[in-house]
């Protein structure tokens, strides 16, 4: 037997190996998608029993020494293909990473997001952070612990960073935050000093029914492809993949405020047209996941902002929401509805939150996210910090608790690191913007007409096909010939906000 032919071998032993374990993750999902659209009430309790059973079997399997052993052997096999290659590199990293946790930790990391969840959930209740505190007290210690475990070089949010963005620093983040903060800070200033356009028209009764086709039709001009995938309703919208011919995305639909269900909708749809856009033959491996979550949220803001807030977009779609609804938007002029959907306004609510503003909310749990971590803040003064950096940074004076510290879930869950995610994307979408307009100049005249295509096709070739085979940064620099940076974004919400707004900024 050839070298070659044994690597080869060895090489399926791995992938087949990852594909089992991708069948018990994917089988987990269908769980928990289910979980959240139609499980009955009483179902909760051995649902709950079912997930604990198949994410430990999982964490067995890619825990395995006997794994360990195949991809140790496969990294200096020379006869497998760069995509090989680089699926062993990720999976060993991956392997490596997961064995450093030791089983006490990753035991008590799931004890705590359970009881931090209840607790939160006590204290959103009774409005009161105090309630929520010991449980966030723990979890933050358990985080500091994890970050000490992982290891870093710099700073010990690193670690944490590095989980869902990898590569990714404080020291990167800083700089970009950091420019985001300069300017955009005096544009908010100025757009405060400008008439608001009205916006109390979005909350007239929208009835479901037209809500749901509408949201339909939006979903298949984008190219959402409904024999690859399904949408329910939840109370949370979100998306979730089986494999890249079954992706799941949820939507909610609110009678009393219509952009709710039209910008989640797109938003998911932009989400689910990456995961559907997966190369199938990947499929458990890493060149067959996502890149990271920076770029997952570069497809859905792209789809919700840089297209779904623009005017072209609106110049074809508005027609036939206004049939759905001529009660309510017959009189409600294009130029209207466009100024209305991107009215600016500094807000407590990070969900609600416009495009510009958005990223202050972010900035701030970054922020105090980093201190904690680097044990130069403790979780009995985030709330002070928070309410402080909320005055300062979008000049609003937190009221209660429950329009402060406790609107977000991710801290319950131990998701340390996740935030920055959001903003990344939004720069990340907006570069990726500016290549395909370099690209095709005339995009916006299809856009008119109603043709997505054109934008649908243009992911598919440049971001879509590598899951993994790039890191963010690198896809960044192959797609936009320059890496990660506010510059593109900055230069969108001038010519956009400017225009809305009459300002020169
Ligand atoms: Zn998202």
């Amino acid at each position: 037997m050839t070298a070659g032919s044994s690597q080869e071998q060895r090489y399926l032993r791995y992938r087949d190996r990852m594909q089992q374990i991708a069948d018990i993750r994917y089988a987990s999902a269908v769980l928990n998608w289910d979980e959240e659209t139609y499980l009955p009430e009483q179902g909760a309790s051995f649902r709950g029993r079912q997930l604990a059973t198949l994410a430990s079997l999982a964490h067995e399997r890619f825990c395995d020494p006997e794994l360990g052993r195949v991809l140790e052997s496969l990294q200096e096999a020379e006869e497998l293909s760069p995509l090989q290659k680089r699926n062993v590199q990720l999976s060993l990293e991956d392997y490596q990473k997961n064995r450093k946790y030791p089983s006490e930790l990753v035991k008590a990391l799931s004890q705590a997001a359970s009881s931090s969840y209840h607790a939160w959930i006590q204290a959103r209740k009774e409005n009161d952070f105090s309630v929520y505190l010991p449980e966030l007290e723990r979890m933050v210690a358990l985080k500091r612990q994890e970050a000490a475990v992982l290891g870093y070089q710099v700073h010990p949010y690193d670690a944490l960073l590095d989980e869902h963005e990898k590569g990714m620093r404080v020291a990167v983040l800083d700089q970009v935050f950091g420019q985001l903060r300069a300017h955009l800070k005096p544009m908010l200033q100025a757009i405060a000093g400008r008439p608001q356009p009205e916006d109390a028209f979005l909350n007239r009764f929208y009835g479901r029914d037209q809500q749901w086709a509408f949201g339909l039709r939006l979903l298949k001009a984008m190219g959402f492809d409904f024999r690859k995938g399904r949408q329910d309703l939840s109370e949370h919208p979100f998306t979730t993949s089986f494999n890249p011919s079954d992706v799941r995305i949820t939507t909610r639909i609110d009678e009393h405020d219509l952009a709710n269900m039209i910008w989640s909708c797109i938003h998911e749809g932009g989400h689910a047209l990456y995961e559907q856009g997966l190369p199938e033959g990947e499929y458990g491996l890493p060149c067959g996941e996502a890149c990271s979550l920076g770029i997952h949220e570069s497809q859905s803001r792209l789809w919700e902002n840089c297209l779904g807030r623009s005017l072209p977009f609106w110049e074809h779609f508005y027609e036939p929401l206004q049939k759905l609804f001529p009660e309510n938007l017959k009189s409600v002029s294009l130029n209207a509805f466009y100024g209305a959907v991107n009215r600016v306004q500094a807000s407590l609510i990070r969900t609600e939150a416009d495009e510009l503003s958005y990223h202050f909310h972010v900035m701030i749990r970054y922020e105090l996210e980093k201190d904690l971590l680097a044990g130069a803040l403790e979780a009995s003064e985030l709330k002070d910090a928070w309410n402080a950096k909320y005055a300062e940074y979008l000049g609003v004076r937190v009221p209660d608790d429950k329009h402060g510290i406790l609107q977000d879930i991710h801290w319950c869950h131990g998701s340390f690191g996740y935030f920055p995610t959001y903003s990344l994307g939004s720069l990340y979408a907006a570069q990726f913007y500016e290549a395909m307009l370099r690209a095709h100049p005339e995009l916006h005249l299809q856009v008119q007409k109603g043709m997505l295509a054109p934008v649908l096709d243009w992911l598919r070739r440049e971001v879509h096909p590598f899951g993994r085979f790039y890191t963010s940064q690198q896809l960044c620099e192959n797609v936009c010939g320059e890496g990660l940076n506010a510059e593109a974004f900055l230069r969108y919400a001038r010519t956009k906000y400017g225009a809305l707004y009459g300002i020169r900024f």
